[in-house]
């Protein structure tokens, strides 16, 4: 089995897992090529800049002072087995364990369920999108896939939405909210686009990524729908 890939660290967040004080280790590579990837250093599985064993040791330092480690990317799961023995390593430690993911790898997903507490799951945009925004024929079943895996679970999950005005206004948001409410999801985060690169900010307006954010009625009308709306500004 080859080394896990890692290819950024931060060592302390309050933000990526919810309620805990957490470390997020980035695993190299992803299958998608979203239009607003703000990782695009992280596509490539290529070789990791940071040592496994060093940021397992720092994370080995910080038991008792971390509560989680997320894992995220690129995309976590897509280093198969390797990503899924150094999770176990890190569970082991005592961490809570979170995954941010895309949802491309249901099967994975299964495997390393056990070990995994929280996930957040990007829905990325409607069927119709999907290959647009990503750049991949088969992202919008495979996440589906996944989300079910998750729900069968019945463990913790936040599904994002990142409203990326051109793939997701107010008529898809809507689509995509009637699909995780029939699906049962419970806490959904709409979060909004910001521009990384110099060649994506002249894309779309300041206005045009409010949009959906300054509307009452339309979150009146989300947060009906599920117990759990966070609006990510
Ligand atoms: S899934 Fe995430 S890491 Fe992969 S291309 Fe899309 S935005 Fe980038």
């Amino acid at each position: 089995m080859r080394e896990i890939q890692i290819g950024g660290l931060v060592p302390f967040t309050t933000i990526d897992y919810p309620g805990k004080l957490a470390a997020v280790v980035f695993l190299r590579g992803c299958p998608l090529r979203c239009a607003y990837c703000s990782n695009r250093h992280l596509l490539d599985v290529g070789d990791g800049e940071y040592d496994p064993e060093k940021v397992f040791a720092m994370l080995q330092s910080r038991v008792g002072k971390l509560e989680a480690v997320v894992f995220s990317g690129g995309e976590a799961l897509m280093q198969g087995d390797a990503a899924v023995e150094y999770i176990r390593r890190v569970r082991n430690l005592g961490f809570a364990i979170g995954l941010h993911t895309n949802g491309f790898y249901p099967e994975m997903l299964q495997r390393a369920a056990h070990l995994i507490d929280w996930i957040g799951l990007d829905f990325k945009t409607t069927r119709t999108n999907y290959k647009q925004l990503t750049g991949n024929d088969i992202a919008y079943e495979r996440m589906m896939q996944s989300l079910d895996v998750w729900r069968e679970t019945a463990r913790d999950m936040e599904v994002r939405i990142t409203c990326d005005p051109r793939f997701v206004g107010k008529a898809e948001l809507c689509e995509i909210a009637d699909i995780l409410a029939a699906r049962g999801v419970t806490k959904i985060a709409v979060q909004k686009y910001i521009p990384h690169f110099e060649d994506e900010k002249e894309l779309t307006t300041a206005d045009m990524r409010e949009e959906i954010f300054n509307d009452a009625a339309l979150r009146q009308k989300i947060e009906a729908m599920f117990p759990s709306v966070i609006w990510r500004e």
